[in-house]
């Protein structure tokens, strides 16, 4: 009998690309979203196949699914700022419900658990690069808040449910990741970019440009998550491309890769934005033997088809 995997937030854009990779490697998929940010035009191309199960559903309420499950992995969350300043509640309700409901139902099933946690609960970090042993500095009532505390929370429960009730936990600390299914307006700086970009608009840079992140291409960050769910890990793992860039670096990239013609304006730094962030891989190079293969420049190269594809849809 194949294996059985439930992916909560299946149709948004990580949680999709997992749903096509765990189908591919022969499982049968079982894919929960609300839709609040996902959307069934990223799994289309799944729906109505033998294997895959779509169910419409908010994982913050009481959740049950017939039969067996070998793995849940637990994707659903608002993840851009934008996302969860517009949604705080549902976002500290996905985090610490969702985690709860999800965490009972691994439990029922006797299934293994992973858990997407992120690079902010590193927050606006005081140690460079960062690694899993970091303990971060989060300010809990700004308005990242809701989304770096949900997420801590979650890491909180996932572990207490290791210990306490056995069960088979994984953590994945996920750092910015970008590719196809993003969307074009969830404010993040890469699609904004994009968009700006290919429109010839001005390209907002928020400060002076002087923050920093690491950027993944999504295929690299699936195969690192395949991985820690297959491995014995159950302390939280780092996946992200160490390859750091200034913002302001990085829109020049973006004009130069478009062949744009766009200038860079400044426009306020929003509250509490990390001034620096760069994952430490060397536990997931020793523990998983996992690194990165996608270089910036191919990665963006590959996303540029389908922002361009989007940007002429985009109403
Ligand atoms: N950013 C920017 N212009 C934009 C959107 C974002 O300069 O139009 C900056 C943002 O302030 C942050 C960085 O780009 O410093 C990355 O932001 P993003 O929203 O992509 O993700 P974050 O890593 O902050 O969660």
């Amino acid at each position: 009998m194949n294996k059985r995997v439930l992916i909560t937030g299946g149709a948004g854009f990580l949680g999709s690309h997992l749903c096509d990779r765990y189908f591919n490697e022969g499982w049968e998929v079982i894919c929960i979203d609300n839709l609040i940010t996902g959307s069934t035009g990223n799994i289309t191309h799944l729906i109505g196949k033998e294997g895959f199960t779509f169910i419409k559903y908010d994982v913050t309420n009481y959740l049950d699914v017939d039969g067996p499950l070998d793995l849940i992995l637990h994707f659903a969350s608002p993840a851009s700022p934008i996302d969860y300043l517009e949604m705080p509640i549902q976002t500290l309700k996905v985090g610490s419900l969702g985690t709860h409901k999800t965490l009972g139902l691994a439990r029922a099933k006797q299934a293994r658990f992973l858990l997407a946690s992120t690079s902010e609960v590193y927050g606006d970090p005081l140690e460079h690069p960062q690694k899993e042993t970091y303990w971060g500095n989060v300010n809990p009532t700004g308005y990242r808040g809701v989304y770096d505390e949900a997420k801590r929370f979650a890491e909180a429960m996932t572990m207490a449910y290791h210990r306490y009730h056995n069960i088979d936990t994984r953590i994945v600390r996920i750092f910015n990741t970008y590719g196809s299914r993003m969307r074009l307006r969830d404010g993040r700086a890469l699609p904004t970019f994009f968009r700006q970009a290919l429109q010839n608009e001005p390209i907002t840079v928020f400060g002076d440009g002087s923050q920093t992140r690491s950027f993944t291409y999504v295929d690299d960050l699936v195969e690192g998550i395949f991985r820690l769910a297959e491995s014995d890990e159950v302390e939280p793992v780092n996946i992200g491309n160490p390859q750091e860039i200034s913002i302001m670096d990085f829109a020049k990239e973006i004009i130069e890769i478009t062949g744009s013609k766009s200038k860079i304006i400044f426009k306020d730094l929003p509250a509490d934005d990390p001034q620096i962030r760069q994952p430490d891989i060397s536990k997931a190079k020793r523990v998983l033997n996992w690194e990165p293969v996608t270089s910036r420049k191919t990665g963006l190269l590959k996303t540029l088809e389908y922002f361009k594809e989007q940007v002429l849809t985009d109403g």
